[in-house]
């Protein structure tokens, strides 16, 4: 993996999105698992993980008035800012703009830049060798959820933000197969270290976004 400097598309005029998918489905794992939620895809990520299963790349450059007319039929006020990485694009007058519109606001991030304030829910993902970098950048957030091969080594949850949950995520094959080799690693991490919980992704069991 690497920690690259991220470029953020040209021409992406100010407040506005450049925006890979959106989409309204349940959320698929964590501590807000089963919850239905909308999906706002960012394009650009200042990582690269060898696991990366996720098209973040191109995307379309939207307003905030077209993205919320996007969303806005959905019977759902949740929204799950996602990526690639997130926090390259999202600024707190963005985060303010939805929420004076009624949403309530998660999000899922390496960790890697800071965590807004005005965000409802936070979920960090650190990746690799970055801990140290990501407790210092976001020392508290809601949720922390790592994902896990076989053989791959637990750090010390002190190691790590502060975080009302610690969720061991199982990584699935690239064409988003379940191994039962990490699932049973994970199971048998969790029984050893309980402070930790078990996530699967759902979604990709039940075939939904
Ligand atoms: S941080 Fe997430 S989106 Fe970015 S490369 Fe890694 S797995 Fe993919």
């Amino acid at each position: 993996m690497r920690w690259k400097s991220a470029k953020l598309p040209r021409q992406v005029p100010f407040m506005n999105l450049n925006v890979n998918e959106i989409f309204y489905s349940l959320q698929g794992e964590g501590g807000r698992q089963g919850e239905a939620s909308i999906f706002i895809r960012l394009t650009c990520c200042n990582l690269s993980c060898d696991f990366c299963d996720t098209d973040f790349e191109t995307g379309q450059n939207m307003s905030l008035e077209e993205i919320l007319s996007e969303i806005s039929p959905y019977h759902c006020r949740w929204i799950i800012w996602t990526g690639g990485e997130p926090t390259l694009q999202l600024t707190d007058e963005v985060l303010l703009f939805f929420k004076s519109k009624g949403y309530k606001q998660a999000i899922e991030s390496n960790g890697l830049k800071p965590l807004s304030g005005l965000l409802d829910y936070t979920v960090c993902s650190p990746k690799g060798d970055n801990l140290a970098a990501v407790k210092r950048i976001n020392p508290k957030v809601n949720e922390i959820r790592l994902p896990v091969k076989s053989k791959d080594k637990l750090p010390e949850i002190q190691e790590l933000p502060e975080a009302d949950y610690y969720f061991l995520s199982p990584v699935f094959t690239s064409n988003f197969q379940i191994t039962t080799e990490n699932i049973n690693y994970c199971v048998k991490l969790i029984k050893e270290n309980p402070e930790w919980r078990l996530s699967v992704q759902l979604h990709k069991l039940i075939n939904i976004p």
